[in-house]
């Protein structure tokens, strides 16, 4: 349990979003479709604005929540993210100089497989899935280890730059992150973060519904909140923009299922019946964003 604000430390957290969802024998099922439900409900810092679950869930709790979380729609959306991976890299080229890059997280390695091919070297990838390190490694030649994000034997102070993209929201304790990142960090080196903005316009309107309130997230950042961690943990904040993820007309129509699966299989039908379904799309919802910090 925590009664404490991980960004600031307050501890006046008020009641936001009620979404504690129903643990039936096998736990929660996390799914990306499955928007509303959390391990908790969502409580909202009353002083910084940070939100997060109301109780902190423990390791193993978190764990059970992912159960078997293979997924393979990050393997057949890949054009999509590798253009996603290419708009995020020219990004952070302005503001850290190219070296060694890591990757925490990395899933199937598209980025790291876009940033070597930009003059990154060496790169790599740190992933806790078997399923996801092993397409990394096998068809991508890519040296992405299968181990924790926190614990992976990586050396200290040698790295340009760590990229942290859809992980933050999943740690319990975000600062812990952040202050094994800067220890990883070369000197001048940065981090680049991608992670839902639940102070979004969108996120507001969706509430409960909104795409991002799932069981395996735990924070819900907003801009401020984030900047604040950054710097509390010695970053100097250099950007901070939205990210639309790029993917085709078809997971997007499909995403929609989440909410109303015959909707969504019209839709899908639709868009394959006038040929745009394979189309690549990025509509800019402005409610994910990326930002680039420096080790201060
Ligand atoms: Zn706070």
């Amino acid at each position: 349990m925590s009664a404490r604000c991980v960004v600031c430390g307050g501890n006046r957290l008020d009641e936001h979003l009620a979404v504690a969802g129903e643990q039936g024998p096998d736990g929660l099922i996390p799914t990306t479709d499955q928007f509303g439900t959390a391990l908790s409900d969502i409580v909202r810092c009353a002083d910084c604005g940070h939100m997060q679950l109301r109780a902190i869930p423990t390791e193993a709790e978190l764990e059970q929540a992912y159960g078997e979380a293979a997924s393979d729609d990050y393997v057949e959306e890949e054009a999509g993210q590798r253009v996603t991976a290419r708009v995020l890299l020219e990004r952070l080229e302005r503001h850290v100089e190219k070296g060694s890059l890591v990757d925490l997280g990395c899933w199937v390695g598209f980025l790291l497989d876009e940033a070597r091919t930009r003059g990154w070297d060496p790169v790599t990838g740190v992933e806790p899935s078997t399923f996801a390190s092993g397409y990394a490694r096998d068809r991508l030649g890519l040296d992405v280890r299968t181990d924790d994000l926190m614990t992976a034997d990586l050396p200290s102070g040698a790295h340009q730059a760590v990229v942290l993209g859809d992980v933050i929201e999943h740690l319990p304790e975000p600062g812990d992150a952040l202050d094994r990142i800067r220890e990883l960090l070369a000197p001048g080196g940065g981090v680049m973060l991608m992670l839902p903005d639940a102070g979004s316009r969108l996120a507001s309107v969706m509430g409960a519904r909104w795409w991002s309130v799932i069981p395996t997230h735990v924070h819900y950042f907003t801009r401020a909140s984030l900047t604040r961690l950054l710097a509390d943990h010695g970053f100097e904040l250099r950007h901070l923009g939205t990210t639309p993820k790029a993917f085709t007309v078809r997971y997007y129509l499909e995403r929609i299922g989440g909410y109303s699966p015959p909707l969504s299989r019209a839709l899908v039908a639709g868009a394959g019946a006038v040929g745009v379904a394979d189309r690549i799309w990025a509509p800019d919802f402005r409610d994910r964003m990326a930002a680039i910090a420096v080790r201060s």
